[in-house]
């Protein structure tokens, strides 16, 4: 199992950046991690490596952030935090478009929180875990 350390919100981004091939390859990616371990952080730093310019917020209302990038394997990032839900059953994950977003093609989907999911969906997981200033991000089970 891989394993990192960085040392600021910086290091994490460019971290999340070098690994873009890796997830692009799993195609949805399971963020897990404390509130402030730096989900949105790592999530920064994959949409910087894709050119997204804006801001990447934690979704507040919608829950799902959708960017459009130009890249070889995939068209789209979307972006879920679900930390505002209790829990995600079958329907709520049909009526909040993740169903769908998980059956298309070209897609990357990086969830925070997917512990919420009733049925966590398949997918590389990425653990932050907060070690004082530093965060130790793991990949894979
Ligand atoms: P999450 O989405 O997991 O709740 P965020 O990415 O929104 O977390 O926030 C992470 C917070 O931790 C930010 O305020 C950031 O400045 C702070 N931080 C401190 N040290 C680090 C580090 N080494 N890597 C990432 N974030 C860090
Ligand atoms: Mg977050």
């Amino acid at each position: 199992m891989a394993s990192y350390q960085t040392h600021n919100p910086e290091e994490l981004r460019a971290l999340a950046a070098t690994l873009l091939p890796e997830l692009v390859r799993a195609r949805v990616v399971l963020l897990s991690g404390e509130l402030g371990a730096g989900k949105t952080t790592f999530v920064q730093g994959v949409a910087k490596a894709l050119g997204i310019d804006d801001v990447v917020r934690s979704p507040t209302y919608t829950l799902i952030n959708e960017y459009q990038v130009t890249h070889p394997e995939i068209d789209h990032l979307i972006h879920v935090d679900l930390y505002r839900l209790e829990s995600v059953d079958a329907v709520e994950m049909v009526r909040l478009g993740i169903d769908e977003w998980l059956t298309r093609p070209r897609t990357l989907m990086l969830i925070e929180w997917p512990e919420r999911c009733e049925k966590k969906p398949e997918g590389l997981l990425v653990r932050i875990e907060i070690e004082g200033d530093e965060r130790r991000i793991s990949m894979g089970e």
